[in-house]
């Protein structure tokens, strides 16, 4: 009988295993107001200098916007940071303590950082709100995934990101039915969820209509304070409507850094990237 208990015990449905709760982010030391330290970092690809020597410093919770042309080397600086790419040399610190070159790319999303790619890549058979639910689980270990059973917290947790990507509305929706924007803002939310301490934002914008473009902005800005926020992106209005600070990368290295009001008088600039865009 006391056998019988402990497995019924066990089997509660309303159970919440240990295992199951979600870990606390690790304590990021932000201190000096600096989230990400990035320097003197280069990357060759066959001896080609896709970095070279690159100075960058996030402050916590800022909104940036990175920007250069192709081949400026904005991606490559993304894969480093989330640690898909090596470099040759420098350093990438989260807060003053986390190195991130000596960190695992999984190690470094449980640290907090998120990325988002310039496609979506929702799961198209699901509803919106279990793209969400699916990447709490994600989120999380196999084993964890397998017993895993939302709980009243992350079920409020989800119904917020929820009101924040501004899809309350069509959490039942097949993310398949989703327009081109909603599909980016949901992968935005399937981010969120995991509460990241940085967003690293790849060409948000693209393809979207007006009306699209103009929430994402609203969205971006909202979710600085909070967390830090680094948008790449090529559409200069969309970049003027939500950029404090801009930095300018041309052949690996920064090029230049400040409003958008410098960045657009800057003749270096003008010169190498907006000449061509503006
Ligand atoms: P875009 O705006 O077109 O995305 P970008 O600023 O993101 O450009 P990167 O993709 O970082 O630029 O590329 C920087 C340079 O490094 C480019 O010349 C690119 O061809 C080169 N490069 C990037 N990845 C590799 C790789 N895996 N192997 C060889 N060269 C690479």
């Amino acid at each position: 009988m006391q056998s019988l208990n402990k497995v019924r015990e066990f089997m509660r449905r309303d159970r919440v295993f240990d295992f199951l709760v979600p870990e606390p982010l690790p304590v990021v030391d932000v201190s000096h107001d600096v989230l990400l330290y990035v320097e003197s970092l280069s990357v060759s690809f066959d001896g080609f200098k896709a970095l070279n020597n690159l100075n960058l410093y996030i402050g916590d919770g800022e909104l940036r916007c990175l920007i250069g042309a192709n081949g400026a080397g904005k991606t490559t600086l993304m894969d480093v940071i989330t640690g898909k790419t090596r470099p040759d040399t420098g350093m990438v610190y989260l807060g003053q303590r986390h190195n991130l070159l000596d960190k695992t790319e999984a190690e470094i999303a449980t640290l907090g950082v998120g990325r988002k790619f310039q496609k979506p890549t929702v799961f198209q058979q699901h509803t919106v709100f279990e793209n969400l639910e699916l990447s709490l689980r994600m989120s999380k270990a196999i084993l964890a995934s397998i017993f895993y059973r939302m709980n009243s917290e992350q079920y409020d947790r989800i119904a917020e990101v929820l009101k924040i990507i501004g899809l309350t509305e069509h959490s039942h929706q097949l993310a398949g039915a989703l327009s081109h924007g909603q599909k980016q803002w949901l992968e935005i939310g399937m981010l969120l969820v995991s509460d990241p301490r940085l967003l690293l934002v790849d060409e948000p914008v693209a393809g979207m209509t007006p009306q699209e473009t103009e929430h994402t902005a609203e969205l971006l800005t909202s979710l600085a304070g909070e967390r830090t926020v680094v948008v790449v992106e090529h559409d200069m209005a969309f970049v003027r409507s939500i950029a404090k600070k801009v930095t300018v990368l041309h052949q690996g290295s920064v090029l230049a850094e400040g409003s958008m009001d410098d960045i657009q008088n800057n003749p270096d600039v003008i010169d190498v990237y907006l000449g061509e865009s503006q």
